[in-house]
């Protein structure tokens, strides 16, 4: 291996959760990985610790700024005991382009992927086999260079934690119900849609509970300008299938380029349907509804996968999707992305990367 981390061992184990409970998010293993990046001496110092809280200065620039970002993929235990990653480079990749945007040090792609894999190795008894259920790894780096002026921190934390998950939403692969937002905006031109990063969750929040309040799981953003473009659905990318077409927002600067999405194009495109990355109105939406061919929707993303919509509801319109159930394109890219991702269908896309 390339690179060396030291390990110090959690002497307090924890009590694994049960599989049958396990919600989104709510647990997290015995260790965490921690690398630290100094001005002039760059990234050193990975090491693999218990995990547990961090000591910071209260005048850390990620407090006061927001100059964070993250990354989400997750981890599976094939049915043969093989544990798999993946796509993890595409995380290590966009994980760069973020850094870029928030002038976050840029990190070596290699040694992202082999912290991840030596993380998730000692802890590999966390992953849970159960059907829908993963080992969630959440990549991250916060600015901790105690300085009050606005400007680039020169110190960083570079941390990965893990967290044996359940489904996302409650439900599982049940429709979910969202709210087309036309008063809060995520992302505008030239802002920060496209970097995964704190600041756009943080802006997200008051839409989210708004929409909670009207009894909608999530939103379905438009675009920041016109509110008149679909864009992305809370924490996952958007895709309408419409006629004999599907189609999901362009990579234009305001959408987040997700990797289930990459991997659900890639995949439609190899099952010879028809798919198209364009900007497209909620009234197109609307009127492919009254047309009857609007036949449906569902959002992709690490944490759900594949989450089928039953419900979108746009002012006064109320529009109820394939009978409010799963249709066969969502399933269809659900099973062959979870087969892929668990190791139960072959991986004729390389997409895989093995932990040993
Ligand atoms: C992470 C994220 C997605 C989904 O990306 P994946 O790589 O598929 O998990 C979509 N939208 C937003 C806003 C995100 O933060």
């Amino acid at each position: 291996m390339k690179y060396e981390f030291s390990i110090t061992k959690n002497p307090n184990p924890k009590k694994k959760p049960d599989p049958d409970t396990l919600r989104f998010g709510t647990e997290f293993t015995d260790h965490m990985f921690i690398m630290d990046y100094q001005e002039g001496e760059g990234w050193h110092d990975g090491r693999i610790v218990p995990y547990g809280p961090l000591s910071l200065d209260p005048a850390a620039v990620v407090f006061h700024y927001a100059q964070e970002m993250f990354e989400g993929l997750k981890a599976y235990k094939s049915e043969d005991g093989r544990v798999l990653l993946f796509r993890p480079y595409m995380n290590a990749q966009r994980t760069n382009r973020t850094n870029d945007r928030l002038c976050i040090p840029q990190i070596d792609e290699d040694l992202f992927v082999e912290a991840i894999k030596a993380l998730v190795k000692i802890d590999a008894d966390w992953i849970p086999q159960k059907e829908g259920t993963a080992l969630y790894i959440r990549p991250f780096i916060i600015a901790d260079e105690a300085f009050l002026g606005v400007r680039r921190s020169n110190h960083y934390k570079f941390i990965i934690i893990l967290s044996p998950v359940g489904p996302y939403y409650v439900g599982g692969l049940t429709p979910t119900k969202l709210y087309v937002e036309d008063k809060y905006v995520r992302a505008t031109d030239g802002g920060t849609g496209e970097a995964k990063c704190g600041g756009n969750y943080a802006a997200s929040l008051k839409a989210q509970e708004e929409a909670h309040a009207k009894g909608y799981e999530q939103i379905l953003w438009l675009d920041g300008v016109h509110r008149k473009y679909v864009e992305e659905v809370g924490t996952s990318n958007a895709f309408f299938v419409i006629g004999d077409e599907v189609v999901t927002a362009p990579l234009d600067g305001t959408i987040l380029p997700g990797i289930t999405r990459n991997s659900v194009i890639a995949i439609l495109k190899k099952k010879g349907i028809k798919v198209a990355e364009r900007k497209t109105t909620i009234d197109e939406i609307v009127q492919a509804y009254k047309d009857g061919k609007f036949k449906e929707m569902f959002a992709s993303g690490t944490a759900a996968v594949i989450s089928p919509v039953g419900e979108l509801r746009y002012k006064d319109e109320d529009m109820i999707i394939n009978n409010g159930e799963i249709g066969p394109i969502a399933q269809e890219l659900y099973d062959t992305i979870y087969g892929i991702q668990t190791g139960k269908l072959p991986d004729d896309m390389g997409w895989t990367v093995e932990v040993k």
